[in-house]
């Protein structure tokens, strides 16, 4: 489905029109997006600025990325700008962040990004300016969205955290805004050379086997597609009544269908044989899901169940069915909701498993976390598929224009931020929820 309002504004003379008529009708940009491959060139024409010398520079620079150029009033021509906020311990420095994105975030444009880097600090003054940091990408998100840019809080520690970096500097995280990343975990030691570094992004799922559920149309399918173009093996699992399309698509991107209900009491032994032909599993993703909207006093008991049976249970008896043959440096990655994180009229049954894939993805990790296994949460806001264009009108367009970017986000949007999470670059992304919400202002 497309959205009307950005078709508007980025036709030049409907936007003259809108401006001149003074409607109060925020015209959100068309958000620039990386739909190719992961490569090792992926930040070429991407150009950055660093408020103070970082480490962090020689991972840009390797993936092709280049210094921006800055002008005598200190503006600058960066589509990305990072504050490197690991070495801060004085709230006093806090005035740095104004120093540096003051005269440049007027700059950022249309796929422009802002990232603040930060410690974990859990105790004392490096706590304090953590939740500091948190406050100020929120806001700055707010103001830089209309524009179609980003702001985000990569929070590590110490080690680094790149893979969030890329991620977040590329085109690939068009609508991720407002959001802090906990990449707080061990990642893969540095390769040595910068070119080592650069092929370490070239098809970094290849030889994995990955299953993902409700794959027939919407996020599944554009996950089932990501995958497969970053090398991996897709099984591609979705009921019977969607088999066609279901066969289709994994011929197209040469994995395998498997057709079955989640759950069916036997999916699992089902799913588990299919992987064991292939030799095992290493990616997960738990996006099959069903709404049954009604409030709870109206809602039929038959309601409750059946949004419990295919976005809860099937969840656990799947990832326990599975698990025998879940190879070491796995990723389990399940899709939650921002209604599961701050509740939705209308949707008690929802939010209800909503919340609790976020339980679950916590205590996966705890169970995982040995065999270098993560487990970690995507909670998508307003998407374009299917499931939301059931959604009465007036709250449809609720949905979409309450947030930062002030537009809903395409499959393609999580199922990118899914692909980043299986990357060996997110190993750091342990038991964690990543919402994919155009900073959504639901829930945050
Ligand atoms: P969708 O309705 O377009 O697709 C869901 C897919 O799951 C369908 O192909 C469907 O056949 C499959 N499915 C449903 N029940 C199944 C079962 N019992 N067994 C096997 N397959 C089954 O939904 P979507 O919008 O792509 O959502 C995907 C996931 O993302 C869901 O878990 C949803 O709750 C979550 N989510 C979506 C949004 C959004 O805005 N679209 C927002 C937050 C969370």
């Amino acid at each position: 489905m497309s959205d009307w309002l950005v078709e508007l504004g980025a036709n030049p003379t409907s936007r003259k029109v809108l401006k001149s008529l003074g409607l109060p009708i925020p015209l959100p940009a068309a958000l620039p997006r990386d739909r190719d491959a992961w490569r090792p060139a992926v930040l070429d024409g991407r150009r950055y600025l660093f408020e103070s010398q970082s480490a962090a520079q020689a991972t840009l620079d390797a993936l092709g990325a280049k210094r921006a150029t800055l002008g005598d009033s200190g503006k600058s021509d960066a589509d990305v700008l990072v504050f490197d906020a690991r070495e801060l311990t004085n709230i006093s420095d806090l005035a740095r962040l104004h120093s540096f994105f003051s005269p440049r975030a007027s700059g950022l444009k249309a796929g422009g990004r802002a990232i603040v880097i930060a410690r974990e600090g859990v105790s004392g003054t490096p706590l304090i300016v953590r939740h500091a940091l948190e406050g100020f990408v929120k806001s700055l998100a707010k103001e830089v969205g209309a524009k179609g840019a980003t702001a985000n809080l990569i929070v590590d520690s110490g080690e680094g955290a790149a893979g969030a970096l890329v991620f977040l500097a590329s085109l690939k995280s068009a609508f991720v805004t407002a959001q802090t990343l906990f990449a707080d975990g061990p990642e893969p030691s540095s390769p040595a050379s910068s070119a080592a570094l650069a092929t370490a992004w070239q098809l970094p799922l290849r030889g994995k086997i990955a299953v993902v559920t409700g794959a027939a149309r919407g996020i599944g399918e554009a996950t089932a597609r990501t995958l497969a173009r970053e090398g991996a093996l897709v099984v591609c699992v979705d009921r019977g009544a969607e088999k066609s399309a279901l066969e289709s698509l994994a011929s197209a991107i040469g994995g395998r269908a498997v057709a079955l209900d989640v759950t069916a009491f036997d999916a699992g032994a089902t799913l588990l044989a299919a992987v064991a032909a292939e030799g095992g599993v290493d990616i997960i993703v738990h996006n099959a899901g069903i709404t049954r909207d009604r409030t709870l006093a109206r809602m039929k008991r038959e309601g409750w169940d059946a949004v419990m049976a295919v976005n809860l249970e099937a969840i656990l008896r799947l990832t326990d069915a599975l698990a025998p043959e879940l190879r070491d440096g796995g990723r389990i990655v399940a899709l939650s909701s921002i209604a599961g994180i701050a509740g939705n009229i209308g949707q008690t049954n929802y939010s209800t498993t909503k919340a609790a894939v976020i339980g679950f993805v916590k205590a996966s990790q705890q169970r995982f976390q040995a065999r270098g296994i993560t487990a970690n949460a995507i909670a998508p806001g307003f998407i374009e598929t299917q499931m939301t264009a059931k959604v009465p009108v007036a709250i449809r367009e609720a949905g979409r224009r309450l947030s930062a970017l002030a537009q809903g986000g395409l499959p393609e949007d999580v199922a990118e931020a899914i692909a980043f999470l299986c990357l060996p670059q997110a190993a750091g992304v342990r038991g964690r929820v990543l919402r994919v919400c155009g900073g959504s202002l639901i829930g945050t």
